[in-house]
């Protein structure tokens, strides 16, 4: 079984906010540790697809993720703990977004455009990244339980190349 591969959604690949720092901040969403990577990006500008997926989820959030889109991987991937999980993206903040739930993406497809909306205090895209395990009719719950969101780091699995080539 594979390995998750991830490319990166937003080029330059800069980010402001590592996963898993602490912060009271986050008490307020139910979590004591930053639940995603923060990525540096300018207002309209494009994110991309990190793999190939299925959009789950469109939605706004006005004090919390603003406009954001759900990405569930097509694939089940192995990790190095043994786990075996598909993997759900969620990108935040969105200025808006070409998406609709139950669209197939490609790798570099255009997932939505960067933004500042939602609890937020610049244009940049809050990523999170959760192991899910499927349930019945295509839903999907987390497949740990964490403190930080039941999400993990993304960080070992870029294979740095551009998603948008
Ligand atoms: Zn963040």
């Amino acid at each position: 079984m594979q390995r998750l591969s991830l490319y990166y959604p937003v080029t330059p690949h800069i980010v402001t906010r590592i996963w898993g720092v602490p912060d009271v901040l986050y008490r307020e969403f139910g979590f004591e540790l930053h639940n995603g990577v923060d990525l540096a990006l300018t207002h309209g500008q494009p994110i991309h697809a990190p793999f190939d997926c299925r959009v789950t989820k469109v939605a706004v959030e006005p004090n919390g993720s603003g406009l954001y889109v759900c990405l569930l991987s097509r694939s089940q991937y192995e990790f190095p703990d043994g786990m075996k999980a598909r993997v759900e993206i969620t990108f935040m903040h969105l200025s808006n977004t070409p998406v609709r739930v139950g669209m197939n993406l490609s790798v570099g497809a255009l997932v939505g455009y960067g933004g500042s909306t939602g609890r937020s205090t610049g244009p940049h895209t809050h990523m999170a990244s959760k192991r899910v395990h499927m349930t019945l009719w295509g839903r999907y719950k987390d497949a740990e339980q964490n403190t930080a969101g039941n999400t993990f780091d993304p960080e070992p699995y870029w294979n740095k190349l551009p998603a948008k080539a």
